[in-house]
């Protein structure tokens, strides 16, 4: 599954995020309550409101909504790059995650310490990527001198690796992340970047934790971490991790009543977690029958066989075809038999990308 590990600097409200998260209805949506893998690991459901569509046209009788998970990262301090504190462990849990989730405190209250006593969530922001930069580049500045000298002796490999290298380096060299890079890379060059597995690569969300007045609107703490984001190819989320420890608590009915009071349409979580799920640059797609209807995660661009394989890896390697509707056709048209009469269903081979939202019906060998 994929991974999004949630850090920051201590007392900013990790935790009360992560339990607020790991606690909530969408958490423990269908039969797949909140599951505990490893302490401080939880799964989502991702909320998804095509999946009542589809599955009340299909007529089936359960509903599965796709899963992420949030690893809760602690352990972060000034110095993590050189072994202090937690340092290696954490920074150890971040190559693990397929994507970060940066929680910043943008809220004011004298009775919790601040590491640094003061409200500045950029500042906050810097230190923590400081020590991830730090550790790039000292494990990027060892490979990439062996990976020199191996491009000098015409080994093809390293000359293709190199200049991704150089180019990651000199970022970091320049105090920047690497995924500054990121925008309009070529997919060979992401995939080489991936092979590094540096921790200033992966995909980063801001998550603004602000004080219960100001959910709704942010306020100029907000408004710098957001040009921040912009600048560095990342995304923000503003949220009060408070109001979330309260909404987890309650009943649906009253849950939409206590947003409404609050001026917010929808809890923070489900911003957060579609967020998560937009970083990753994942898709999902939909099996619908009598028993039931369900979502699946796949990466953007990933193949009919590459998706069957999430179901079930003897439906990947024995893959004919995927008979599939697009999502827009299935509801308008009210279903599979109506999508075929219409000609919408179409027969789709191993090339076939999947598209966000398709309804697929697998054949294979067995
Ligand atoms: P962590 O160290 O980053 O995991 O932070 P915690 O989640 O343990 O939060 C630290 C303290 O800040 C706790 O006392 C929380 O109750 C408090 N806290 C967290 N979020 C908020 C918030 O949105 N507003 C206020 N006023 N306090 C918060």
């Amino acid at each position: 599954g994929f991974k999004c590990g949630i850090v920051g600097l201590p007392n900013v409200g990790k935790s009360t995020l992560f339990n607020a998260l790991t606690r909530t209805a969408a958490a423990q949506a269908a039969n797949y309550p909140f599951c505990t893998i490893e302490p401080n690991t939880g799964e989502v459901a991702v909320p998804d409101p095509r999946l009542t569509r589809i599955a009340a046209i299909a007529g089936s009788k359960e509903i599965i909504p796709t899963r992420i998970s949030f690893v809760d990262i602690a352990g972060l301090v000034r110095g993590a790059s050189k072994g202090e504190g937690l340092g290696n462990q954490f920074l150890a849990n971040i190559r693990e995650v397929d994507a970060v989730v940066h929680v910043l405190r943008c809220f004011e209250d004298d009775d919790i310490t601040h590491v640094d006593g003061r409200i500045d969530p950029v500042a906050d922001a810097e230190t923590v990527e400081t020590e991830l930069m730090l550790a790039d580049l000292e494990s990027l500045e060892r490979r990439a001198e062996q990976t020199r000298k191996r491009a000098t002796g015409k080994d093809k490999e390293a000359m293709t690796i190199l200049p991704v290298m150089e180019e990651a380096l000199s970022l970091l060299k320049d105090g920047q992340p690497v995924r500054k890079m990121l925008k309009g890379i070529a997919a060979e060059d992401r995939k080489i970047l991936d092979g590094l597995n540096l921790l200033t690569s992966k995909p980063v969300l801001y998550v603004c934790n602000v004080a219960e007045d100001e959910a709704a609107t942010g306020n100029e703490q907000t408004a710098r971490v957001a040009a921040m984001a912009a600048d560095q190819n990342a995304e923000t989320v503003v949220i009060s991790a408070a109001i979330e420890a309260e909404v987890s608590q309650l009943a649906d009915e009253e849950q939409a009543e206590f947003l409404e009071s609050l001026g917010l349409e929808e809890p923070g979580l489900d911003r957060l977690i579609r967020s998560g799920y937009l970083l990753l640059e994942l898709i999902t797609y939909f099996t619908a029958g009598p028993k039931e209807t369900r979502a699946w995660t796949v990466r953007r661009g990933t193949k009919a066989p590459g998706a069957a394989g999430v179901i079930h890896t003897d439906f990947e390697r024995g893959f004919i075809r995927a008979q599939t509707i697009a999502y827009e056709d299935y509801v308008t048209l009210g279903g599979e038999v109506p999508a075929k009469e219409a000609g919408k269903a179409r027969d789709e081979g191993k090339e076939y990308v999947v598209q966000d939202g398709d309804i697929l019906l697998f054949k294979f060998n067995t």
